[in-house]
């Protein structure tokens, strides 16, 4: 006998699908703040293919204009070379706000201008789209559950978070920022959307970036010790990038403006990724455990019920696959750089 209830959950489950495909085949005039990062350059990728026409502001702080340079001269593709930390004048229809440094080297090496981004940027951001009436998607973090008490993370907690530690800057700002969004939402009318991105790995990432990923890969494929910092039993769930752009743009096209978690529950110790990357690279390397990095999360994992239910969004690609593609990309990279140190 037919279970009604299921064939109800069914039918509302492809309505939904429905929709959001229809709101993808609607023309956009998106801008992408950081653009030129290692996620926007991706997300770019995807709009352009897909047909929209893509702004992209960018200072170029760790972006490249080598991520986007197969756009340059594309009749749809813009690309803006600003700091969001002053007002920008453009015309858009939908903002991804993914400008800020993101590597914990990287939102360090700075902080005030880290906080100034992800706070004096993101009124910007927001007074741009009150200006121009347009709907915007934060990049937020997992880093605002800081070192969670509670497992996997859903979004309902408040996290934990070390006002003054060395990581505060970022995360303290990205709360900041998704304060900010909710304050213009409530006052101004703003449509807004807020993404907590979990850790994410890719081709595009740093060479330079210090995160576990990009180090562990370049360490294994030169043969160097791969470093763990502190005991290595500490936790962390990596999607792949594709993943991830599928999870924003899916948000930015839903009614949902709450905030939602994107990323793969799939979850190892840093112990374990050492062993996986060495694995898929060569073997060649010795594993060492090197001091712990000051407030370094414990655990993370994200809870991702609400984006399936809602956004009818998963990750898809296994971490075997998505590594191997990234070695590639880092191996491309090594011999690359060489050849320009030779000539
Ligand atoms: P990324 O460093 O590769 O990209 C960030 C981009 O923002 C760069 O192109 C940089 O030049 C640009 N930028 C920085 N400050 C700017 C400023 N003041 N004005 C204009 N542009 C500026 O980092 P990513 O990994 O692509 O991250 C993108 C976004 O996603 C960030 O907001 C980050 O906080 C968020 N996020 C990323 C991850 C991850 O694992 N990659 C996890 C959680 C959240
Ligand atoms: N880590 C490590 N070796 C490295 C880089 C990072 O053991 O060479 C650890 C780091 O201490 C943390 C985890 O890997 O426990 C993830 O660090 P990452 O900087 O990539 O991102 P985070 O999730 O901390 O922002």
């Amino acid at each position: 006998e037919p279970d009604v209830a299921e064939i109800l959950d069914k039918i509302n489950h492809l309505e939904k699908k429905i929709k959001n495909l229809e709101a993808r085949t609607v023309k956009t005039y998106p801008d992408i703040t950081g653009g030129a990062g290692f996620v926007g350059s991706h997300l770019v990728d995807r709009l352009l293919l897909e047909g929209h026409e893509v702004m992209v502001v960018d200072n170029f702080f760790t972006g490249r204009k080598r991520n986007v340079e197969h756009w340059i001269g594309h009749e749809n593709f813009e690309l803006i070379n600003h700091d969001i930390v002053n007002p920008i004048f453009i015309e858009v229809d939908q903002i991804y706000h993914l400008a800020s440094p993101a590597s914990p080297p990287h939102y360090m090496y700075n902080p005030v201008k880290t906080i100034k981004t992800n706070t004096v940027g993101t009124i910007n951001i927001l007074g741009l789209a009150k200006r121009v009436g347009a709907r915007v998607l934060i990049a937020s973090t997992s880093e605002v559950y800081g070192d969670p008490e509670i497992h996997p993370q859903p979004e309902s907690y408040w996290g934990h978070v070390n006002p003054i530690g060395p990581r505060a800057c970022y995360d303290e700002a990205k709360r900041v920022a998704e304060t900010l969004a909710y304050a213009y939402e409530k006052q101004e009318n703003i449509e807004v959307r807020v993404a907590r991105i979990f850790n994410t790995y890719g081709p595009r990432m740093h060479m330079d970036d210090g995160r576990v990923v990009s180090n562990f890969v370049l360490q294994a494929l030169q043969g160097k010790d791969i470093t763990v910092y502190g005991h290595g039993k500490q936790t962390r769930s990596f999607q792949y990038v594709t993943d991830l752009v599928d999870g924003l743009i899916r948000l930015m096209n839903s009614n949902h403006s709450l905030p939602v978690n994107l990323g793969n529950p799939d979850e190892h110790t840093i112990d374990e990724f050492a062993i996986i990357i060495n694995n898929l690279v060569n073997k060649n390397s010795k594993i060492v455990h090197k001091p712990a990095v000051e407030d370094d999360p414990q655990k993370r994992k994200p809870d991702i019920t609400k984006a399936k239910n809602i956004l009818g969004w998963e990750p898809k690609v296994l971490l075997k696959i998505g590594l191997e593609e990234t070695i590639k990309y880092f191996r491309g990279e090594l011999q690359r750089t060489k050849h320009t140190e030779r000539n």
